[in-house]
């Protein structure tokens, strides 16, 4: 099976601006994949290049084995992008739009409107596909975006930046979604900055920074070689011979406050529970600290992702 998307050595300049500096990404069919990175790292000149807003200087670009470029009507037509930027139509109601873009794909009338209908219920518009765009308020915008990008069914989602600006509870609401989508077998590439988003929602992510992917797995795999994973355990009795007793783990011993550095802190921690509950010890306090992707990226570039 081709992959959903693959880009291969992918180059953009905006005049002396290097914005991607030749980007690999493949995107198996049904993956949930994620691009995190920065502001500015080049994560939506990369998903404006796939959608043909933005033209690339060099590289593949394929949607199912077929050129964005030389197929592009079949390429269009499996993909779907709810662009960062609010869309700029205001002087239509929300279900008008959605028939529009549903025209667009040629999709037969009596299919785009049950389509319109069941997409405006789902996301909780249905009580203003008589109103202007205007008239909505930001997570409502962020819905319709989101809406309009599905309306001809595509099998590919493109979400950039979807929960920016959005308030917490509609954010839940989106990821819910979201999962829902991918449970149904779309293939969905979502951008972010936001870290719990994709450590949430992914199967995979690139982290791309300054134009380049540097790193690529599922959010387990990488957080786990990060190492920065532990577990602390605070312990009363401050005389017993720890070495020995935990002679297979590598720890610290601050007057009986142990600090371990472990790959796997769920894994390990009922070992050394065990270990010490049978040499006696009272334990009063257990915590396991996860590194996350931020740690990743800090590890990789030295800042922060939101820095
Ligand atoms: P991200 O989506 O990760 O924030 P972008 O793809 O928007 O990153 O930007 C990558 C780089 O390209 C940045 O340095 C940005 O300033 C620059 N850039 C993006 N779009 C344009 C444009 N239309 N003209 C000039 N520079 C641009």
């Amino acid at each position: 099976m081709k992959p959903a998307i693959k880009i291969q050595n992918l180059k953009k300049n905006y005049g002396e601006t290097v914005a991607l500096k030749g980007v690999n990404i493949s995107i198996k069919d049904g993956e949930f994949f994620g691009l995190l990175g920065p502001n500015g790292a080049g994560k939506t000149t990369t998903i404006n290049i796939l959608t043909g807003l933005v033209r690339k200087d060099e590289g593949v670009t394929e949607i199912f084995g077929k050129d964005i470029v030389s197929d592009y009507r079949f390429t269009r037509a499996q993909v779907g992008i709810s662009a960062q930027e609010f869309t700029q139509d205001w002087f239509f109601p929300l279900d008008r739009l959605l028939y529009f873009q549903a025209g667009y794909y040629g999709i037969p009338k009596e299919k785009a409107k049950d389509q319109v209908n069941e997409l405006l219920v789902r996301l909780g518009l249905e009580e203003k596909r008589s109103s202007r765009l205007r008239q909505l308020s930001g997570g409502m915008k962020r819905r319709f975006q989101i809406a309009k990008a599905l309306v001809h069914d595509p099998k590919i989602l493109i979400l950039d930046e979807p929960t920016a600006g959005v308030d917490v509870k509609l954010r839940h609401e989106l990821w819910e979604y979201f999962r829902e989508l991918h449970n149904a077998g779309k293939t969905i590439l979502l951008t972010t900055h936001y870290i719990e988003e994709a450590e949430l929602l992914c199967d995979k992510v690139a982290i791309i920074d300054k134009g380049q992917v540097i790193k690529e797995g599922s959010p387990k795999s990488l957080t786990r070689q990060s190492g920065k994973s532990g577990i602390n355990i605070s312990l009363s009795d401050e005389n017993i011979d720890f070495e020995s007793v935990l002679s297979d783990f590598t720890f610290t011993n601050n007057e009986g406050e142990l600090h371990f550095t472990t790959k796997e802190p769920e894994e390990n921690l009922p070992k050394i529970i065990n270990l010490l509950t049978n040499a006696g010890c009272h334990i009063q306090r257990v915590e396991t600290t996860k590194s996350s992707l931020e740690d990743v990226f800090l590890s990789l570039t030295g800042k922060g992702i939101n820095e």
